[in-house]
């Protein structure tokens, strides 16, 4: 009794076009032209493959598989290649809303960048440069020298190097500096960064010799200078950035420590991390060292980066002594770190927002953390208005105005949560993960936060030229 299902089935088979004809679909054709020929191949001869097997399993109970007509099958193909065109290039770079209040969030590309940044990077670096040419006398000239000469500057240094990002900076000054040496550390630094930034682990790739002094929660200088032999090379000092020790402690002055390294001919080197350029102290940041200060107490080197609280793109700046900061650059290990025309262009355009004492009103991660109480409640209760306008009477959405708080990030001062106010969406018929799902899938993304059961939106984050696209997505989840 098997032979008429078998016929069926084949006779349904002879319904799935050929790879050529499926080409040929204006569907096909349109996402050819973004995937190139060998893609649309794969991605045709696995949806077919696909069907085929849906219609052989179906054969004894479907009806409806049994009457499709070739159109009919070709539609549901040519609808299937989409979806997975559309699933597969999902995760493709791409622009997103975030409106989790995190400032400098890490997966989301940490700090973004000041108009004079972007043009930077579009207009001067995309195309040629002068990125190791002096166009004073026509020949070679040195590589990133301007934003270089203007990070010394900023910070108050002799002179600045600048390398791929900060890991890449804490590697180089060990491994040119501490090599086959001690490096002396207070055991309350020895911390992990995240994302498998190990202090120990990168003096031990640098080839130092640790040399951990005093306990987790107290150190003296007393501990330092018991450890100094003469084998020591630096002493090395470590912003331990998203962790914070509290209680009965101690750490001595950066101040005190240079003195000591200095007295017995080392270098004192201090890894900043997030490294403030201006004193961010108004708005509760008053634990980032400062960058100039920490020059002016006598650090020989200090490195931070350049994508955390100072706003720019990812880089490890390096600033300090410039007999130190000459022999970085010509170690053969600079070769190996040293960033890329984008790189440098964008720097110096944010740097030159320091220089012209603007970056609070031009860096927006500055910005962010300078919007005031007032400035936030305006927005929020403006948006609030929009979506509650914009929201079908009948939707089963709800939105509230609830106090909250915004996150600095990236590692950079734990626990200053400034205040802020979420709009906070809850729906009857779907649950805060859904809602939050529904919104990635809106085109920008959107990014949100979950707290409480409920999904929340800090406009403290979003752009202004953003509020429209982010209106549009949570009238849509009604
Ligand atoms: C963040 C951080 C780093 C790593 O910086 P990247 O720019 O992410 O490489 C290193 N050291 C400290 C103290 C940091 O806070």
């Amino acid at each position: 009794m098997d032979e008429p299902m078998e016929k069926n089935a084949s006779a349904l088979m002879r319904l799935i076009p050929p790879v050529d004809d499926i080409l040929r679909t204006k569907t096909a054709a349109e996402i050819a032209s973004e995937s190139g020929l060998n893609q649309i191949t794969n991605l045709i001869r696995s949806v077919a493959e696909e069907f085929r097997n849906e219609l052989i399993g179906n054969t004894n109970e479907s009806a409806d598989s049994t009457q499709m007509t070739r159109e009919a099958v070709l539609a549901e193909i040519e609808k299937r290649l989409t979806t997975k065109w559309k699933s597969e290039t999902r995760n493709r770079m791409q622009k997103v809303i975030n409106t989790t209040g995190v400032i400098i969030h890490t997966n989301l590309g940490r700090a973004p960048l000041s108009p004079a940044t972007k043009t930077a990077i579009f207009d001067t670096a995309a195309g040629y440069c002068n990125l190791e040419y002096d166009l004073a006398t026509g020949q070679r000239g040195k590589r990133g020298k301007f934003a270089e000469s203007l990070l010394g500057e900023v910070c108050g240094a002799e002179d600045a190097v600048i390398v791929n990002n900060c890991a890449a900076a804490a590697f180089f000054v060990l491994s040119v500096f501490g090599r086959g040496g001690d490096v002396i550390i207070s055991r309350g630094e020895l911390v992990e960064i995240g994302g498998d930034f190990r202090v120990p682990d990168v003096l031990e790739q640098s080839c130092a010799v640790l040399r951990e002094v005093g306990t987790t929660n107290r150190t003296k200088i007393g501990d330092y200078e018991k450890a100094i032999s003469e084998n020591t090379k630096l002493i090395l000092r470590v912003h331990p950035s998203n962790y914070k020790i509290t209680g009965f402690t101690e750490t001595p002055r950066l101040r005190d420590i240079a003195e000591l390294a200095h007295r017995n001919g080392l270098i004192i080197y201090e890894d900043a991390g997030s490294g403030a350029l201006i004193d961010l102290a108004e708005f509760g940041l008053s634990d980032e060292p400062l960058i100039s200060r920490s020059i002016a107490e006598g650090a020989d080197i200090v490195s931070f980066s350049g994508d955390k609280l100072m706003g720019g793109i990812q880089a490890g700046l390096i600033a300090g002594r410039k007999d130190l900061i000459g022999q970085l650059r010509k170690h053969p290990l600079y070769r190996a770190l040293r960033p890329g025309k984008l790189t440098y262009a964008a720097i110096e355009a944010t740097l030159a927002s320091y220089a012209r004492g603007t970056a609070i009103e031009e860096i927006p991660v500055l910005k962010m953390f300078a919007a005031t109480h007032e400035q936030i409640e305006q927005r929020t209760h403006r948006m609030l208005e929009s979506i509650r306008s914009t929201l079908d009477p009948n939707s089963r959405l709800n939105v509230e105005m609830i106090e909250g708080n915004s996150v600095i990030g990236g590692g950079a001062a734990p626990g200053v949560e400034p205040k802020t106010l979420l709009i906070s969406l809850s729906h009857n018929g779907h649950s805060a993960d859904e809602l939050a799902a529904q919104l990635r899938e809106s085109q920008p993304p959107i990014v949100a936060r979950i707290e409480d059961d409920k999904v929340v939106i800090d406009l403290r984050t979003v752009f202004a030229e953003d509020e429209t696209a982010l209106l549009n997505a949570v009238a849509a989840l009604a």
